[in-house]
C-alpha cells in the first residue's frame, strides 16, 4: 500500500482510516459501540470521551490526510471543535484577534463566554494583514480567521496571516468549513489549526451533526487535554455515518463546486440580479488571492436581487431549491441573511457589513445546473407578476 500521504484524493476519501473487519472480512468498517474496553496495562485507555474508540481513532486519520496534517480529532458539532480548540490554548489574561465576519456561533462564543474567563479579544472587520498587525499585543495568543466568509464570500490572505502570526509567535486558527478540505488546505499555507463544522460538507447530506480539528500531533495533543474535560465526543454510530459520507467528499464537493461556477456566471448575466459574490468570478475583489490559495472556489455564493423583488417571496416561490438555515448538503438551499442570520442587527449595522435586504446566500448542490437556473427564473417571474 502506498503511504497515505501520496494517495489520490478519492482513494483517501474511500480508504484512509478504514477499520478492518478482521473477523468476517466485510468491505466496510464495522462499528464498535462499546463504551467499555479491557484495561490491559497499556498506556492508552479506550473510552468514548477520550476520543479513541476504534471508529473515532481511525476516522481521524482520514481527516488528517485530507487536510495534510499529522493528526485530527472529531467532535459532536463544529462548535464543540471550535470551543475546545480555543480554550485549549487560552487562559485568563490572554488576547485573541478574530474576524467579525466569523460564523455567528463563533462570534457568540467569544462575546458571551470570554469575558467571564478574563480573556481579551479584538474583533476586526478587516481582511487586511496590516490591520491584524496593528491589533497584535504582547498577550495575543490566537489569530482566528474564516475564509471564504459568510455570507459575502470575503477572502483573507491565509499565507500573509500565518506569516504575520509566526513572526509574533501567535497560534493561527481557521474555520475551513466553507471551502472544505477539497477546495482549500490551510495547513499547507502555514496555518496551525484547521477547524470544520462537519455538519456541512464533510457530512454533506444534511443529516449529521459533527465537527473536526486538524493540526500537528503536538497541537492536537494539547487540544485533546482540554477536549476530554469538555466532553464533546461524537457517538460511534455517527462517526461511522461520517466515514460513509467522507467516502464521497471529493466527488460531491467537486460536483457542487462545478455547479457553483456555472450558477455564478449565469447569475451575473441575469438582469434581475444586481450583484453576485463568488470568489471564482473575476469581478470578485479578492479573486487573485482566492486563485492563489484555493484549489477550486467552493460551492457557496451569494447574490443580490434587484430592489423590486422581495427576498422572502422569491424564496417561497422556488420549487426545487429549498430555503434552509444550514448549508453544504447535496440539495441546493438558500437563506436570506437580512431576515435570518443577521436579523438581530439594525438595518444600519447590516448595511455597514454589506448585507442588503435582497441578499440571498446560495449553497449549490449537485442537481443539474439547468434545473437550478430554471427554478430561479420561474421564481423571479412569479415574484414579479404576483406583486
Ligand atoms: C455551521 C458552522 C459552524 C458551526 O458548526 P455546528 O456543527 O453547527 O456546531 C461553524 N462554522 C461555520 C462556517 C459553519 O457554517
Amino acid at each position: 500500500m502506498k503511504d497515505s500521504k501520496k494517495r489520490g484524493l478519492n482513494t483517501i476519501c474511500v480508504h484512509t482510516g478504514e477499520v478492518e473487519d478482521t473477523q468476517f472480512k466485510g468491505a466496510v468498517s464495522p462499528i464498535f459501540m462499546s463504551t467499555s474496553y479491557a484495561f490491559d496495562g497499556v498506556e492508552e485507555k479506550r473510552y468514548p470521551r477520550y476520543f479513541n474508540t476504534p471508529n473515532q481513532a481511525m476516522l481521524c486519520k482520514k481527516i488528517a490526510a485530507l487536510e495534510h496534517t499529522e493528526d485530527a480529532l472529531i467532535f459532536s458539532s463544529g462548535m464543540a471543535a471550535i470551543s475546545s480548540a480555543m480554550f485549549a490554548f487560552l487562559k485568563s489574561g490572554d488576547h485573541v484577534i478574530i474576524q467579525q465576519v466569523v460564523y455567528g456561533g463563533t462570534f457568540h462564543l467569544i462575546a458571551a463566554e470570554f469575558e467571564k474567563y478574563g480573556i481579551e479579544y479584538s474583533f476586526t472587520s478587516s481582511d487586511n494583514v496590516k490591520d491584524f498587525k496593528s491589533l497584535i499585543k504582547t498577550n495575543t495568543k490566537i489569530v482566528y480567521i474564516e475564509t471564504p466568509s459568510n455570507p459575502l464570500l470575503g477572502i483573507t490572505d491565509i499565507r500573509a496571516i500565518s506569516n504575520l502570526a509566526k513572526a509574533h509567535k501567535v497560534i493561527t486558527m481557521i474555520d475551513n468549513t466553507f471551502a472544505s478540505p477539497i477546495n482549500q488546505n490551510p495547513a499547507l499555507l502555514g496555518i496551525d489549526i484547521v477547524l470544520h463544522s462537519a455538519t456541512k460538507y464533510m457530512g454533506g447530506h444534511s443529516d449529521i451533526s459533527a465537527g473536526a480539528v486538524a493540526a500537528s500531533k503536538e497541537h492536537i495533543s494539547q487540544i485533546w487535554n482540554t477536549a476530554i474535560n469538555f466532553g464533546g465526543n461524537l457517538s460511534d454510530q455517527t462517526v461511522w455515518l461520517l466515514e460513509r459520507s467522507l467516502k464521497t467528499l471529493n466527488l460531491r464537493v467537486k460536483a457542487q463546486t462545478k455547479n457553483a461556477m456555472i450558477m455564478a456566471k449565469y447569475l451575473e448575466t441575469n438582469k434581475d440580479i444586481s450583484r453576485v459574490y463568488y470568489p471564482g468570478l473575476e469581478s470578485h475583489p479578492q479573486h487573485e488571492i482566492a486563485k492563489k490559495q484555493m484549489k477550486y472556489f467552493g460551492a457557496m455564493l451569494s447574490f443580490e436581487l434587484n430592489d423590486d423583488i422581495d427576498a422572502l417571496t422569491f424564496q417561497n416561490n422556488l420549487r426545487l431549491i429549498k430555503p434552509s438555515m444550514s448549508l453544504a448538503g447535496l440539495e441546493s438551499t438558500t437563506v436570506s441573511p437580512a431576515q435570518t442570520t443577521h436579523a438581530l442587527l439594525s438595518e444600519n449595522e447590516r448595511l455597514e457589513r454589506g448585507i442588503r435586504d435582497g441578499l440571498i446566500r446560495f449553497s449549490v448542490g449537485i442537481e443539474d445546473a439547468e434545473d437550478l437556473i430554471e427554478d430561479i427564473e420561474q421564481a423571479i417571474r412569479k415574484t414579479l407578476t404576483t406583486k
